[in-house]
């Protein structure tokens, strides 16, 4: 594959593996032309579809409390569980506005980026076909309370990002889980 000037230089930096270049070039490839760095009413999403009003955030597994990948920092629980909720709740407000006015958001985690791609790009697809796309639910981990005495279990509470449902428990070993990378991202290959 030809690579332009700055994707030869970005890759000498060795910043074309973040999250977002891989989608943006996905998509891209894919025939989807986007904006970049456009704003939204509420909010700057990683990658715009103005026309059509899509809007695709990529969120970090961790900062927004991915159900496989948050890992539960083991000092400063209260900063960090308050750090957690509201990053939660600002996706939320963002999400809600953005589809109150008409907008569709795609979210993915960060790890679906490098783990199922083809799907992610599929999703995007879809948001800007369909006109009466529905979103893929999307759970969010807002607090986890080590349990005491019990080793390295921990009870995990966890909210759907859209739908007012209860909160959802669920007892399960402190993660540390990484996503692998299945696609090969050259640091350097010039
Ligand atoms: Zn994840």
């Amino acid at each position: 594959m030809a690579l332009s000037r700055s994707e030869q230089m970005s890759r000498i930096r060795g910043k074309d593996t973040s999250p977002e270049r891989i989608l943006r070039s996905a998509l891209w490839r894919a025939g989807l032309r986007f904006r970049l760095q456009a704003r939204t009413p509420h909010g700057r999403p990683d990658v715009v579809f103005p026309k059509a009003r899509v809007a695709v955030f990529i969120d970090g597994c961790f900062w927004h409390g991915c159900p496989e990948h948050y890992v539960r920092p083991r000092t400063r629980n209260e900063f960090w569980s308050s750090k957690l909720l509201e990053n939660v709740e600002r996706d939320r407000r963002q999400t809600l506005q953005l589809e109150a006015e008409g907008w569709r958001v795609c979210r993915f985690w960060e790890h679906q980026i490098f783990e199922t791609l083809p799907e992610a790009v599929d999703t995007v697809r879809e948001a800007l076909q369909q006109e009466r796309w529905i979103p893929p639910n999307s759970w969010r981990v807002v607090q986890v309370d080590a349990l005491p005495g019990e080793g390295d279990m921990e009870q995990r509470w966890l909210e759907e990002l859209r739908v007012s449902l209860p909160r959802h428990a669920l007892v399960a070993r402190r993660s540390t889980k990484k996503w692998k990378r299945t696609r090969e991202h050259p640091r350097s290959s010039v």
